[in-house]
């Protein structure tokens, strides 16, 4: 058994934990951070957010060209995908990230230990080796960001051939011809888009009558009706019983929720998407009697502190939005706080996005939020159709949403469908953070033609003179 010192170690190399360590370097503290696997960047770049964005540019470009492109003058014959040449090009973006970040590591002078990771005691983390060689790591400040891992479907087994996983479906290697979804979360839909764009057969299943509950009711129905023009069935308010799968197919049993009756589904493969848990497996949080919420996830305080005085926590093992933005924020927050700094996460403004086709993307609260709270509000919207860029690109679908509060004219919340709504959700999280009014927006110049000009549209509109409508 060998010992080490550190200023503070990490436990997790997943966008939380390798910007926290980052941070904590330039801070001046000597860090390791650690992870179960041989490589860094977590679920984010290994299984989630890089892979399934690699996937979805790929095939976007493969559909934009077999359906839209003759709308732009270009014609061409025998256009075809291959899937192999996709998933090496997935593959060649992740190893291209993670070996960043390996050099980031390098050059903050942070010892990367790949091993599995628990706590000894409030000062020492025990690590397995990957090569079996046992060692504890002495420190008077250790971070949590072990991040989270698939919600299983109770009675369900994943074997990653019939029923898949988000990681098993982002490594497929042909086009399944169906493939039924359990879950319309944004995971859900994405994976969902990328295998239709290919031709898959795709059924979505949601126990709620909404797709991607959280998000603006509007903005929703408008991702659904296009998804819907893009082939995908949905079965909403509707529960599922059971999932068998065989040599040749799986047979899902679902059951609507308003009249119980049974429907036999047979697919190809099944994608279980319905959430993610906490991953706190193996960390030994009882022996020191860290406490966590009744869903599993750690509890900290506003410095991201747990009970345990020294032992931080953040990312999606901490819960709330489960996005690598937040747990990003939050890593740096704790060491910033750790290092005697007075940071702030501001919840309100955390952008969500969702990379379908159009992107949904949306900061601040939404209708039906304000609703509830009795926020009395003003809507101002835009749709796309009306944008020049937008009609000289052939890209109106969608549209931007506005809502301000009806007294202060302060932006409560924005919502954006089209398809360049991830980007431009930017200039809505700036107002949001500083707390702008409608008409701040309204009075700032956007550069003409561009499709952020439907900001400063539904800023207009929510004054009630919008230019263009
Ligand atoms: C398919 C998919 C698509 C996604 N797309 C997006 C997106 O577009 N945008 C977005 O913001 N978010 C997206 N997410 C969510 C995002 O990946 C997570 O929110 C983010 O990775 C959380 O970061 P984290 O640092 O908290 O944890 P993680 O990234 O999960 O990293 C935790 C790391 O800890 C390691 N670990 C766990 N326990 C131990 C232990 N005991 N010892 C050593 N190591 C351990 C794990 O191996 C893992 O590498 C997506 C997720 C999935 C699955």
């Amino acid at each position: 058994m060998s010992y080490k010192y550190f200023d503070l170690i990490v436990i997790g190399a997943g966008p939380g934990g390798y910007v926290a360590a980052i941070r904590a370097a330039q801070l001046g503290m000597k860090v390791a951070c650690i992870d179960k696997r041989d490589m860094p960047g977590g679920t984010c770049l290994n299984i989630g957010c890089i892979p399934s964005k690699a996937l979805l540019h790929s095939t976007h470009k493969f559909a934009e060209a077999r359906d839209n492109f003759y709308q732009q003058g270009i014609l061409f014959d025998h256009l075809r995908a291959d899937l192999s040449l996709m998933m090496q090009q997935k593959e060649k973006v992740v190893q291209g990230l993670v070996q960043g970040i390996s050099y980031l590591f390098k050059k903050n002078k942070i010892e990367f230990l790949n091993g599995e990771a628990s706590l000894h005691s409030s000062h020492e983390v025990q690590l397995t080796l990957a090569t079996g060689e046992l060692m504890i790591l002495e420190t008077p400040k250790i971070l949590i960001a072990t991040g989270s891992i698939p919600t299983p479907l109770s009675g369900v087994v994943i074997d990653e051939q019939r029923i898949l996983s988000s990681t098993g479906a982002l490594s497929l290697k042909s086009v399944p011809q169906s493939m039924i979804i359990i879950g319309g979360g944004y995971i859900g839909l994405e994976i969902g888009s990328i295998w239709r764009r290919l031709g898959c057969e795709i059924t979505v299943i949601e126990y709620s009558d909404r797709i991607v509950p959280s998000m603006d009711q509007e903005a929703g129905t408008a991702l659904k009706k296009s998804l819907e023009k893009q082939g995908v069935h949905f079965k909403l308010a509707t529960q599922v019983k059971s999932v068998e799968s065989s040599t040749e197919n799986v047979r899902t049993i679902v059951s609507s929720i308003l009249d119980s009756k049974d429907e036999v589904l047979e697919s190809e493969v099944v994608l279980i998407s319905v959430g993610r848990k906490p991953f706190i497996q193996g960390l030994g949080l009882e022996r020191l009697g860290i406490k966590t919420t009744e869903r599993g996830f750690i509890s900290v305080n506003n410095h991201f502190e747990t009970n345990i005085p020294g032992i931080y926590a953040i990312g999606d093992v901490i819960g709330g939005s489960m996005l690598a933005h937040k747990a990003e924020e939050e890593g740096i927050s704790a060491v910033e706080f750790m290092a005697g700094q007075r940071p702030q996460v501001n919840y309100n403004a955390i952008p969500a996005v969702i990379y379908t086709s159009p992107e949904v993307a949306s900061v601040g609260k939404t209708e039906q939020e304000l609703k509830e709270a009795k926020i009395p509000f003003k809507v101002g919207k835009f749709p796309f159709q009306a944008n020049s860029r937008a009609r000289a690109n052939n890209d109106t679908e969608g549209f931007l949403k506005i809502l301000a509060h009806e007294k202060t004219d302060e932006i409560l919340g924005v919502h954006i469908v089209h398809s360049e709504a991830g980007t431009m959700i930017a200039e809505a999280v700036l107002a949001l953070e500083y707390k702008a009014s409608a008409e701040d927006i309204a009075r700032i110049c956007h550069a003409h033609p561009t499709t952020s000009e439907a900001l400063k549209e539904a800023a207009l509109s929510v004054q009630g003179h919008a230019i263009h409508i």
